[in-house]
């Protein structure tokens, strides 16, 4: 058995998101940590999901601007994509991250233990190594294995012409078509980012709207501007099966309908990697292959607890973060406070972004609360006009009462919901808000005018 360096104070196993966030964060506390991962550090939000789908998307937006150039009254023309080259900038940005990342965990003291772990009992993780089996023994173990793509039953994923993101993510070449089957986060912005690079895209989804999570009005903005984007999309629509071929592969809709494609992503969601950890066996609870966890994230088990896309709480990096930077510090004797998942701004990076924080109008009818709500049209923001991008900032507060949700759609709005972030976790009232000045000529205006609105004194409003 090789020498783990233990015994630790906490064990994590799982290098993403939540798991490295708890480890560095633990450390900082003074604890002894151990952290497991049998592939690259950074998981899925650094080597398969948002950073080089954020560095596809940013070359996408290149590939935009040059084709909108003559629009500003510059002269540059789209001659095309160079897919290696394009994955050699996002290859760069996720390596230079991953490193800094690994540097990172070194400095502050973090064991990494290179392997594959599985639970070994309530205090102790046994790890295979290239050097051979490790126990790792920790008085905390915290889970934090994360997520992997999902398919449909019956639809299987080849990696060729049916792929998951992970392969979309590596594909040499521009499909010249594509089915997206899942009008969701995933689905949408690899849409966006295969137009822009001049595919021919279809999104195939089965609720009424693309992002159906959304406010419907941020879904009905954003199926606009991908219609005048020359994206096709069929909403409401069941998939009866799906065949490849020699050059593609065809989708069958219910009610017979086919659509022909290069390529099909399966992007319907992603699933707990809860599977071969020993879970039953150790006596943590799961449910659907989520693990069962209370607000302070804890699990079934008192000596283990579990973060990130491993238990049931929205599949994002920064909730990631969040839980696990709140299990090191309950761990280190400190009290922090439960997450409110309202609060957690959600983004899609496509073009436009699509932005929100707090309730849509149907949860906060669902809640008992008496709405006012004011849309605010970028047709009114000067800085949105210079960018020659159309959308909007919808508020939603409590009559009388607190801002309950922002919703946002329009070009680089994913740095505005900030601002909405502050104002639905610190609980402001319209009134409050229309107080702040916001600097001019910013989109950050749009917020604040459509606060003013909503506290009774619009400015640049009409009617
Ligand atoms: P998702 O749950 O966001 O979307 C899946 C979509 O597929 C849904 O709209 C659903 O209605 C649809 N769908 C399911 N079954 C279908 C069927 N049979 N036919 C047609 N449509 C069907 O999942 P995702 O887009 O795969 O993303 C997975 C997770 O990763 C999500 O939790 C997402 O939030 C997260 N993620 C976040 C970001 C981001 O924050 N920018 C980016 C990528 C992924």
């Amino acid at each position: 058995m090789v020498d783990s360096g233990g015994p630790f104070d906490v064990v994590v196993l799982g290098g993403g998101s939540g798991g490295y966030a708890c480890a560095l964060r633990a450390a900082e506390l003074g604890m002894r940590v151990a952290l497991i991962e049998r592939d690259t550090l950074g998981g899925t939000c650094l080597n398969r999901g948002c950073i080089p789908t954020k560095a596809l998307l940013h070359a996408a937006e290149v590939a935009e601007t040059a084709r909108r150039a003559a629009r500003f009254g510059v002269r540059a023309s789209f001659e095309g994509v160079d897919m290696p080259a394009v994955h050699a900038y996002k290859d760069k940005v996720v390596s230079g991250t991953v490193k800094g990342l690994t540097g990172l965990l070194r400095a502050k003291g973090v064991t990494i233990v290179e392997g594959e772990g599985r639970l070994a009992g309530p205090t102790a993780v046994q790890v295979a190594t290239p050097a051979g089996p490790v126990r790792c023994e920790g008085r905390h173990l915290v889970l934090a294995t994360g997520s992997a793509p999902r398919s449909l039953p019956g639809l299987p994923v080849d990696g060729e012409r049916v792929i998951f993101s992970d392969q979309a993510l590596t594909l040499q070449r521009v499909p010249a078509s594509v089915i997206v089957l899942g009008g969701g986060v995933i689905g949408v912005e690899f849409a966006s980012i295969w137009r822009s690079f001049g595919a021919e895209v279809t999104i195939v989804e089965a609720l009424p709207h693309l992002l159906p999570m959304e406010e419907p009005s941020s879904s009905r903005r954003l199926e606009r501007a991908f219609r005048k984007r020359g994206i096709a999309f069929e909403l409401g629509a069941r998939v009866e099966g799906v065949k490849t071929t020699e050059t593609g592969v065809t989708v069958t809709l219910a009610g017979g309908r086919t659509l022909a494609a290069e390529l099909l992503l399966v992007a319907v969601g992603r699933a707990p990697c809860s599977a071969g950890l020993g879970l039953a066996e150790a006596g943590v609870r799961t449910e659907r292959g989520f693990v069962e966890v209370d607000r302070y994230c804890r699990t079934s088990v008192p000596t283990i607890s579990a973060v990130g896309d491993l238990i049931a709480t929205p599949q994002l990096a920064h909730v990631g973060f969040a839980e696990g930077i709140l299990v090191a510090e309950r761990l280190g004797g400190l009290s922090p406070a439960p997450i409110d998942y309202d609060g957690v701004p959600r983004i899609a990076y496509c073009d436009p972004e699509v932005a929100s924080v707090g309730l849509t109008s149907a949860q906060a009818a669902e809640r008992g609360h008496q709405i006012m709500q004011v849309t605010y049209d970028l047709a009114g923001n000067p800085k949105s006009k210079i960018l020659g991008t159309q959308g909007e900032v919808k508020v939603i507060a409590e009559r009388g009462g607190r801002v309950l949700g922002i919703h946002m759609v329009g070009a680089r709005v994913g740095e505005l919901i900030t601002e909405g972030q502050l104002i639905y976790n610190w609980e402001a009232l319209p009134s409050e808000v229309a107080q702040l000045i916001h600097p001019h000529p910013t989109q950050s205006e749009a917020v604040g005018e459509a606060h003013l609105a909503l506290a009774g004194k619009p400015l640049h409003v009409h009617g």
